[in-house]
């Protein structure tokens, strides 16, 4: 019986094992001591921003970047509806603003053509601030997702948010590592290009803590908000005084220890998933109708961080391929269901959706995992060159 090739999961080894164990044997195992604050700088200066502030997963970065952003009832935010609900939520529903949607264009982010079309012909600029038409509310932010590690196109994204006013959250929880490498932003890393910007180091991201999120911004003072509500608003330490309803959403001294030693790796990561994605493209890109989606080339370098077949022209239907692949025990997944078909969004706007249908049905994700070898990557493709 084949080993089972598993979609995405942690690559974990010595040196995690090293300075996990430190901070374990030191005592410091909690939400104190020193690895958290190592990490952060660590992050920073990796990303090229002077702070970054750790919490515990990226759906509580995302919480806190709405609120830092002054995210709040009655406002609305454009999303993308191709992404994964916890994207979503947390700019909107946990801090009672509503969504608007937006589907995506060919590199699977939120579809500039599609967002410039939402303001320009269904909102009104006043007095520097957009209103929706349809619902008099004030649309205060735009979300960008960069989606599988792809660079969403962001002179174009930024240039929109300009012109009406929005602010730009990034969500880069699956993009830590890609980075503009031409044009106005060139140097610049995914996450750190909007007003603020989140990352994840869940188990199935690019690295990982086991669970764990970051937060970056341009704006200081909103990194420094976040960070006062990550860890319960405490405005007087000793005697226990809060200035405003604040969350536990801090990271664990053992996670940061984790998170140090995956940044050592992390471009290493960066290099073995190129080389995956590189082997799935020559051996199965145009071959039988299938095709490997392309991440945006030229004035990006991406993470690479989840391959895309796309069975559009190949006949295969996408649930039957999954299925055939798990009796081979190879682990592989659609794309989300569109978040405006969720059962808490039934009323808000979508628009300009083609795309987004047509890759949540024609798309596959292939196993990716930092630690596959380039042997269980050729099974892989046999299996599915064998469908
Ligand atoms: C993983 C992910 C999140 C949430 O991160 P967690 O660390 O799992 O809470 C948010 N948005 C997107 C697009 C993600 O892929």
């Amino acid at each position: 019986m084949s080993e089972f090739i598993p979609l995405s999961v942690p690559n974990f080894g010595a040196r995690e094992a090293e300075l996990a164990g430190q901070a374990i044997t030191s005592g410091w195992v909690s939400t104190s001591g020193g690895k958290v604050t190592e990490f952060e700088e660590a992050l920073a200066a990796y990303v090229g921003m002077p702070r970054a502030v750790a919490c515990n997963a990226g759906t509580s970065a995302l919480h806190l970047a709405a609120m830092a952003a002054g995210i709040t009832r009655g406002d609305e935010v454009i999303v993308p509806t191709l992404t994964f609900i916890a994207a979503v939520n947390p700019l909107t529903r946990y801090v009672g603003a509503e969504p608007v949607f937006i589907g995506c264009d060919d590199s699977l982010c939120i579809d500039p053509d599609a967002v410039e079309d939402f303001c320009a012909n269904r909102c009104e600029l006043r007095d520097g601030r957009l209103y929706n038409k349809a619902t008099g509310a004030h649309i205060k932010a735009l979300e960008v997702v960069h989606v599988f590690g792809n660079m969403a196109d962001m002179p174009r994204l930024m240039a929109i948010a300009k012109r009406y006013g929005l602010i730009v959250i990034e969500d880069a929880t699956e993009a830590l590592g890609t980075r503009c490498t031409d044009g106005p932003f060139a140097g610049k890393f995914a996450g750190t290009i909007g007003d603020i910007g989140c990352y994840s180091f869940n188990g199935n991201k690019i690295i990982t803590t086991g669970a764990g999120g970051m937060v970056v911004s341009n704006h200081a003072d909103w990194a420094e908000h976040a960070k006062h509500l990550s860890t319960q608003a405490k405005a007087d330490l000793l005697q226990f005084l809060h200035d405003e309803v604040g969350y536990n959403y801090r990271m664990t001294n053992v996670q940061a220890s984790l998170g140090l030693a995956q940044l050592e790796r992390l471009e290493g990561f960066i290099a073995h998933k190129k080389a995956l994605y590189d082997r799935y493209v020559a051996a199965l890109d145009g071959v039988k109708g299938l095709r490997i989606l392309p991440f945006r080339e030229g004035e990006c370098r991406s993470n690479h961080w989840f391959f895309s077949l796309y069975l559009k022209d190949s006949g295969l239907d996408r649930d039957t391929v999954i299925e055939k692949l798990q009796a081979q025990h190879i682990q592989t997944r659609p794309v989300w269901a569109l978040i405006h078909e969720q059962a808490d969004y039934p009323r808000n706007e979508a628009y300009g959706l083609d795309k987004a249908l047509d890759y949540r049905k024609y798309i596959v994700n292939l196993p990716c995992s930092t630690n596959l070898s380039f042997e269980d990557c050729d099974r892989v493709i046999e299996a599915v060159l064998g469908l």
